[in-house]
């Protein structure tokens, strides 16, 4: 088995410990392969960040040990492969997606125990997206999706032209297969197959993709997660990268054609990303999610304060100039913390309970109902846009929460919302380009 244990194999390891006590209680007259609900018990976060042990339904099981529910099914390993043009283009693939899993249970009462580690990751993974999916029902957002959905633990390598391309410690959606991959992890925190905002994040993408899908342009110019990868994988061999900067001024910048492309690219990565890691948070409930399995990625806590200070030109000037040679690239994910920030600012509830972290709730915030609402109405809207103008116009971050705000009915500096949004974007927005002031009746 591949997983690094660590912090879970101390809770696995408590586990097996009980296991001769469960022996003795446990009957086996009913098969996990029958269909029907199932109560399964697997680590779960409080919303804290805090793991522990609890009884969870998995409803509309098809069959437990073989991991399948009528929404979602579990694989397990497999390589896939995919061949490339010259200039990365993917061009056909073999998704290989796993072996079909036989997964162990003690069942104890009518409480199914996973009796292996690999079990206990898969039980949470068909748990986690079965309810994620659930969760998006309320929106009506799983519209367009294919079900069931298909998620592979534990893959570890994929091919590209013959040529393995091994992963590790990530959880993505691969949009050119439509499924999830949850890869080895070997930090030492909590492996991705058991954070739920990690899984959640995962899925907003496939709805991000759905809704791209609707138009022709975007289809053909949004990269895949899978060339980016390979294009990382390529890049770790040349030589050191230099970091990005923007310029200093706010003078005018003009791009190419395929330079406006790139730059439209860049943002839709990261509000793509924003957009994750929020819905990450609802599901999850715990803001800094992520750092439960990467401590160090404290910049995609969505409960710290932020600034993003620099101007429309700046934005620009910044990726034209992350697109020399020998530069680093710009990591969407940093880029969309901002937007992040401010839907988590946005999903403020409207009395006085206080939201995790330091940032201060809005008295007129959106409250989480509605900035889910708000948000799933903004992604068509900005998809729409983009599609529209994808060579001919750069949407901004400024830009994309000026589309949010669109049909809001927030007025002009007496909102709080409005306020700390633009202190936000300080280097972009001004109240009133979002926020307009009533037109005073003469
Ligand atoms: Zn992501």
């Amino acid at each position: 088995m591949k997983y690094e244990f660590r912090k879970f194999y101390k809770f696995f390891s408590q586990w097996v410990k009980s296991l001769p006590l469960l022996f003795l209680l446990a009957c086996h007259q009913n098969p996990p392969n029958q269909s029907g609900n199932y109560r399964v018990r697997i680590p779960l976060d409080d919303g804290t960040g805090h793991y522990s042990e609890q009884t969870v339904e998995i409803p509309n099981v098809k069959n437990l040990a073989a991991m399948a529910t009528d929404t979602v099914v579990v694989r397990n390993e497999g390589t896939p492969s995919v061949e490339a043009d010259s200039n990365g283009n993917l061009t056909s693939a073999d998704p290989s997606f796993g072996n079909t899993p036989n997964a162990h249970f003690l069942k104890v009462g009518d409480i199914y125990y996973p009796s292996d580690y690999e079990t206990l990751a898969m039980s949470t993974l068909l748990y986690h997206f079965s309810s994620i999916k659930t969760f998006f029902d309320r929106f009506g957002a799983n519209e367009g999706l294919a079900f069931p959905r298909m998620v592979m633990n534990d893959v570890a390598e994929f091919k590209v032209n013959d040529q393995v391309v091994p992963m590790s410690n990530n959880a993505r959606y691969v949009p050119f297969f439509d499924v999830f991959w949850i890869n080895p992890y070997s930090e030492d925190n909590v492996s991705l197959a058991f954070n739920g905002g990690v899984l959640a994040h995962e899925y907003t993408h496939s709805i991000f993709q759905v809704e791209s899908k609707k138009y022709e342009k975007l289809k053909l110019d949004l990269k895949t997660t899978l060339e980016d990868e390979w294009q990382k994988y390529k890049a770790r061999s040349s030589q050191e990268c230099k970091t990005a900067f923007p310029s200093d001024d706010d003078k005018e910048v003009k791009l190419s054609l395929s330079e406006m492309k790139k730059a439209n690219n860049l943002i839709s990565g990261a509000l793509n990303e924003a957009i994750a890691d929020y819905y990450g948070f609802e599901y999850s409930k715990n803001p800094s999610f992520i750092m439960a399995s990467f401590s160090n990625a404290t910049d995609r806590d969505l409960s710290k304060e932020k600034k993003f200070l620099f101007s429309y030109n700046q934005q620009k000037s910044w990726i034209k100039n992350s697109l020399s040679k020998d530069s680093c690239g710009i990591d969407t994910h940093a880029v969309g913390a901002y937007f992040a920030a401010f839907l988590y600012l946005a999903s403020c509830p409207h009395d006085d309970v206080k939201l995790p972290g330091e940032i201060h709730c809005p008295k007129d915030a959106l409250g989480s109902e509605g900035t889910q609402r708000q948000t799933l109405k903004f992604i068509s809207r900005y998809l729409k846009q983009l599609d529209e103008n994808f060579t001919t116009e750069f949407v901004s971050l400024g830009e994309a929460v000026k589309l949010f705000f669109k049909g809001l009915g927030k007025k002009g500096s007496e909102s709080e919302l409005c306020r700390q949004t633009a202190n936000l974007f300080p280097g972009e927005l001004k109240i009133s380009d979002f926020c307009p002031e009533e037109k005073k009746k003469k």
